[in-house]
């Protein structure tokens, strides 16, 4: 493996987008705290986004209403418009390829570069580059952050260890890793500031008596991966010591989408409906890819009662009729352990464990070849259908909305990152 001696990989992501792009759109909002919420008018959901003003007076993202104006009794709460945002994130990815290629969208207000040569020396000067033309050609509101570094992930670390520097700026950050400097940025940081280090891994880390970055970064390869319980332990191992890390041949970890449930569809059976539609929309986009997945994972948020999540293991497949069970398998197992009473405030489904559609070994002890194949071509000819007609005609049970629709495209990523934690640990 590569030890890169310049930095090679830069990370933007902008500092409160939904927030921002309302700033920059409703000019009434500028410099004052805005909270972005699922849905009009409703008092028991919670904030999906904010602003600068509002995140240094302690508001953070995914905070119930109510807790966000205790801390900030003057916010402005707006409905989310994800259709502005689609159209921000199009005309800012559109910007920032004038200046430099673009490698990988992350999510709609994260994306990744690879450093030209010529700009590895000046990296400074690139995200002014980057930063002037945005706010020339779209806003000054819309402000971003950006990491340098060796690889991919100590630039996403560097980015997000930029944009709050101190208790009195937030945003329009930018932090350069060199790798001469390096590790000393990275001990400043927290274990869980490491993406996808959530509260259980944490946990974990430390019944392991590794307390800090530096306990961390003292361990092995095979013992990182050992503690992660899959190669995502050795991988990030590597990558925190500043290896060139390629990413997995996938591409991609995980197809996953969450909502937050309007206040009146709250009820278990609400929530279990609205995780067949995330489940179906996610093997829908898994298998437009050409993947399967080896993993399905179930998380919910209660309403006051903590969140819970369970996981099952797939044997490598891309039906809606294999996921659907199990999801019912799941739910069944969940039901049980909800409190009576329970409320879902937001939940989401996640595939992961993606293997190629291509590759699928046969599994000796499941022996499920033929059946799956009849399924497979069932979930064909009804993809089929739906791409034609438009977007759900057919499926495998009941399709109903709940009202409000989806929650836009952030709010499912939040959730991704919020349980990643959860979804490498075994
Ligand atoms: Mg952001």
């Amino acid at each position: 493996m590569r030890l890169p001696i310049q930095i090679e990989r830069l990370y933007l992501d902008f500092d409160g987008f939904f927030a921002s792009v309302e700033q920059q759109a409703r000019p009434h909002l500028r410099g004052c705290p805005v909270g972005v919420t699922p849905f009009a008018g409703a008092e028991h959901t919670c904030v999906i986004a904010c602003s600068r003003e509002a995140k240094l007076r302690g508001v953070k993202n995914v905070m119930p209403i109510a807790e966000a104006r205790e801390r900030c009794p003057d916010i402005i709460l707006v409905p989310q418009t994800p259709d502005l945002y689609r159209r921000a994130h199009n005309a800012l990815l559109s910007e920032i390829s004038a200046v430099i290629p673009v490698d990988a969208v992350k999510s709609i207000d994260e994306l990744t570069c690879r450093v030209a040569p010529a700009d590895r020396d000046e990296p400074l000067t690139l995200a002014k580059r980057i930063k002037a033309r945005i706010a020339e050609n779209i806003g000054p509101y819309l402000t971003c952050s950006v990491g340098f570094a060796a690889n991919r992930q100590l630039a996403k670390m560097a980015c997000k260890a930029g944009k709050k520097l101190d208790e009195r700026s937030y945003g329009d950050g930018c932090a350069i890793w060199f790798p001469r400097d390096m590790p000393a940025p990275l001990l400043r940081l927290e274990l869980k500031d490491i993406p996808g280090v959530g509260s259980r891994m944490e946990s974990k880390l430390f019944r392991a008596k590794i307390h800090s970055m530096a306990d961390l970064l003292a361990t092995q390869p095979k013992h990182m991966r050992k503690l992660w319980g899959n190669v995502t332990g050795g991988r990030l191992w590597y990558a925190l010591h500043g290896y060139d890390i390629q990413t997995p041949p996938s591409g991609r970890g995980m197809y996953g989408h969450g909502r937050v449930l309007p206040p009146e569809n709250r009820r278990p059976e609400h929530a279990r409906s609205a995780s067949r539609l995330l489940a179906t929309k996610a093997g829908r986009r898994m298998r437009r890819d050409g993947w399967n997945a080896g993993r399905l994972a179930l998380w919910l948020d209660l309403m006051r009662d903590g969140s819970c999540s369970r996981s099952r293991g797939l044997p490598a497949v891309h039906d809606d009729q294999a996921i659907l069970s199990a999801l019912q398998s799941l739910w069944d197992e969940v039901g049980d352990s909800l409190p009576p009473r329970a409320r879902v405030m937001r939940l989401g489904v996640t595939l992961f464990d993606l293997t190629r559609a291509s590759e699928r070994q046969l599994d000796i002890l499941l022996d499920d070849d033929a059946t799956r194949r009849r399924w497979e071509r069932a979930t064909e000819a009804i993809d089929a259908l739906n791409r034609k007609y438009g977007r759900t005609l057919v499926s495998i049970g009941p399709w109903t909305p709940p009202p409000g629709g989806y929650a836009g495209g952030k709010n499912q990523l939040h959730a991704h990152s919020a349980r990643r934690g959860f979804l490498v640990s075994p």
